[in-house]
């Protein structure tokens, strides 16, 4: 901590600086407004324009200027003193904190528009598909009158209608299309295949969520072939196995190792001599820790739900059902072997990406949240990305309670139930997160036995969830919901339009209550920064209890000796500060995770940077013909007949086929040796030194196997006017492609853990 003190201390007054510099810039922009108001909407543009000719907005407060005028003629809105300020830091490049509801969909849209003039081609990344369509649709008019196209990539989108959303100027798109897209170019075979038109500027709306919650989730593309059976005996074997004497669970929940017992009556079940020895352990042992991780750790109900007879994953941080997603592939299998489904045909993955690695692609990123400064740390780290804060247009009059600790869960829990009942009975609205969705039905159920009607949030559409979060200011309104759900959505007091808003004015505006403390005190922030918007009154509380997971895992190896109220209630200074450490704990052991798994993933990424490279010199030119010419001189002699750019085309085929297929295959690899990895920790070598050596050996056979192969495939290959015929061959690319996204960590984020299976506990 005291590392995070000195540079936040540092960084504060660098930031002090430059607020105070771009305060006079806005400032000076403000005389200019009425003045610049007389022009017509192509005088404003061309007057922009200048301001930013020679590719450097040279101008900044006429620019700024010229914004404001056409916002106020094209939206209705005139930027905020803050929001020019905010618009000024995103054009250096900085992430930005600034609060829900003071309008940062503006100030996105308008820092855009300034990179756009200079000539730059911005992405602006939401979370999900309705917040990338809503935005584009709603700025539009404002990037339009500065003779700037904009667009928005979603989901349904063809490739046809994405390749021209791409070529607009800004374009809004959440992250996980923008990734996939990026793996979809990456198998193309000819350049006019290929969707994406690179950009230069990453401006990430919800900034912390992309940039470090959701870091190191990888995007996935894979194509169809047959997966491998699980086998049923091994599935068999270790549905038998006893926590704490087969097997331990880790105090912090994440892993789960067999104990020696455990592994002999594997050995003995399976009649096989030793899982550690080298035949059973990249293979036996790997499908034996896949089977007890989805016995042990991955709860129904809680981490996924059965469906239809499929299995269907739960996100757990944003508390719904996850289309489309895929644990990898050997634990998707084991969890549908545990349940007794149909094992779902297994794809081959041709490519992966984190979002991480996506994000630090772009020349140019900067972003924006509520809650930014937490984050410093992180943001700097993997992104060299500083903080600046915007000060909100309207003080807070928002009132954070102190916490509320109890002795238990079930005093804890009977408590939120008690004080629920308290606020609703005023009309004051309450939004409640929690930490999973069946917390938040076990909750749901017995508010409604009290007849307290409640809006629970989760497995909807982002859609139909930003019109339940929309009427959560309404007057006597109750929502509960995971805390992520929702985000980017504005609560307004007394229902969209306003219409009671004195009345909930006078209630004490949106009471927010969140059920426990998160691993890291920014999400407790994002869930507190509902409430208080644009200097509306309101209120937040959190519930806290010795037994939550937090405090079970950051207070692990301290304990606190204090005698509780009757009501398991503890309210002392000590209390306090102990919660708090414990949130320090979690938090660090959070950074640590991400700082360790980023090294396993940073290789890769630089590794798929030389594979990017050599892709584009052989779709971009005929080096291809070249090394397959030079190889194989009979061969090409042989094709005298056949014209040039059939010739070129087909022998680019070939070599972008098996780099392909070797790149994949080099994915598969490194992922069962990661799978594995810990368990050579136990012949004593470190696992990270180890990985890395791999890595590097296999990268250098994997650029000489790729041409050799190709070379192989050139001299037997038919090749014709109409190319190669690989599919002949059986060397077809897959003719199926689908994508998903990879909770890399399937318990990030779940609360309390022991709530799974054991009835409601808000009884
Ligand atoms: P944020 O993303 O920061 O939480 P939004 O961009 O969703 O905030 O905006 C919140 C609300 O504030 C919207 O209803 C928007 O119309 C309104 N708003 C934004 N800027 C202004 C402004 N300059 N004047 C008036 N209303 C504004
Ligand atoms: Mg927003």
């Amino acid at each position: 901590m005291a590392a995070f003190n000195w540079f936040w201390k540092a960084m504060g007054s660098s930031s002090e600086r430059n607020n105070k510099k771009s305060k006079s810039i806005v400032t000076d922009s403000e005389g200019l407004v009425e003045q610049l108001s007389l022009l017509d909407d192509a005088e404003l543009a061309a007057r922009a324009r200048v301001c930013a000719a020679g590719g450097v907005l040279e101008d900044k407060s006429t620019f700024l200027a010229c914004l404001a005028v056409a916002a106020q003629r094209k939206l209705g809105l005139k930027p905020y003193h803050v929001q020019s300020q905010a618009v000024l830091r995103l054009l250096e490049g900085d992430v930005i904190q600034m609060a829900t509801g003071e309008g940062k969909t503006l100030v996105g849209a308008m820092a855009a528009t300034g990179f756009a003039l200079t000539g730059k081609r911005v992405h602006v990344v939401t979370v999900n598909n309705y917040l990338a369509s809503r935005d584009a649709e709603w700025m539009r008019p404002l990037v339009e009158t500065f003779g700037l196209s904009v667009a928005s990539v979603t989901e349904k989108l063809s490739a046809d209608e994405r390749r021209s959303a791409y070529r607009s100027d800004i374009i809004y798109a959440p992250v996980n299309e923008l990734g996939f897209d990026v793996l979809r170019d990456n198998q193309i075979t000819a350049r006019e295949q290929a969707v994406q038109t690179p950009a230069d500027v990453a401006l990430v709306d919800e900034a912390d969520s992309v940039l470090v919650d959701e870091a190191l989730v990888p995007l996935v593309l894979a194509g169809s072939r047959k997966g491998d059976a699980p086998t049923g005996q091994i599935t068999d074997v270790v549905s038998r196995l006893r926590e704490n004497i087969d097997y331990h669970i880790s105090q912090d929940g994440r892993t789960v190792a067999l104990s020696d017992a455990g592994a002999h009556r594997v050995e003995k079940e399976l009649g096989i001599d030793s899982l550690y020895s080298e035949e059973n352990i990249g293979n036996v042992l790997v499908k034996v820790n896949l089977a007890l991780h989805a016995k042990a750790l991955l709860i129904r109900d809680i981490h996924y739900i059965v469906s239809g007879g499929e299995l269907q994953l739960i996100d757990a941080s944003k508390g719904r059902v996850a289309d489309l997603q895929r644990w990898p592939d050997g634990l998707q299998t084991a969890v549908e072997a545990k349940e007794g489904l149909e094992v779902s045909e297994g794809g081959r993955i041709l490519d992966t990406i984190t979002l991480q690695e996506l994000m630090r692609r772009y020349p140019t990123v900067c972003g924006m949240t509520g809650t930014a400064v937490e984050a410093t740390d992180q943001l700097r780290q993997f992104y060299d990305l500083h903080v600046s804060v915007i000060e909100r247009n309207k003080p807070l009059q928002r009132f954070d309670e102190q916490d509320r600790v109890y002795a238990t869960l079930a005093e804890k829990n009977h408590a939120i139930v008690q004080e629920i009942q308290t606020l609703h009975a005023t009309g004051q609205p309450v939004l409640v997160g929690t930490q999973d969705v069946a917390e938040s039905e076990d909750l749901a159920e017995v508010l409604g036995e009290l007849g307290i009607t409640v809006n629970v949030l989760n497995a909807k559409n982002d859609e139909e969830e930003a019109r339940i979060i929309a009427e959560a200011g309404d007057e006597g309104r109750v929502t509960v919901s995971t805390q992520m759900a929702g985000r980017g959505t504005d609560i307004k007091l007394g229902g969209a339009d306003g219409r009671d808003r004195e009345t909930v004015v006078a209630s004490g505006g949106l009471a927010v209550i969140g059920t426990s403390k998160h691993r890291t005190a920014r999400l407790d922030n994002q869930l507190r920064g509902r409430s208080g918007r644009q200097g509306d009154p309101g209120l937040s509380m959190f519930f806290v209890s010795l037994e939550d997971d937090v405090v079970a895992q950051g207070g692990e190896d301290d304990s606190l000796v204090i005698k509780p109220a009757p009501d398991g209630r503890l309210d002392a200074k000590r209390v306090y500060d102990f919660i708090s450490h414990c949130q320090r704990v979690t938090e660090g052991q959070l950074l640590e995770i991400h700082a360790q798994t980023w090294k396993y993933n940073q290789l890769l990424a630089d590794q798929r940077v030389i594979i990017d490279k050599r892709r584009a010199n052989l779709l971009d030119t005929d080096q291809a013909w070249q090394e397959l010419t030079a190889r194989a001189p009979e061969r090409a002699a042989e094709l005298a007949d056949v014209s040039t750019d059939a010739k070129i085309t087909a022998a680019r085929e070939i070599m972008l086929f098996h780099l392909d297929m070797a790149w994949a295959d080099h994915l598969e690899m490194m992922d069962d040796v990661r799978e594995s990895i810990h368990l050579r920790a136990i012949a004593r070598e470190t696992p990270i030194d180890e990985y890395h050596r791999i890595a590097v050996r296999e990268f250098k056979e994997l650029a000489q196997r790729a041409v050799d192969e190709a070379v192989e495939t050139f001299t037997t290959v038919e090749i014709d006017e109409a190319g190669a015929h690989m599919d002949d061959s059986g060397l077809a690319r897959p003719s199926a492609t689908w994508t998903y996204m990879v909770s890399d960590n399937p318990l990030a984020g779940s609360g309390n853990s022991v709530i799974g299976g054991i009835g409601n506990l808000f009884r």
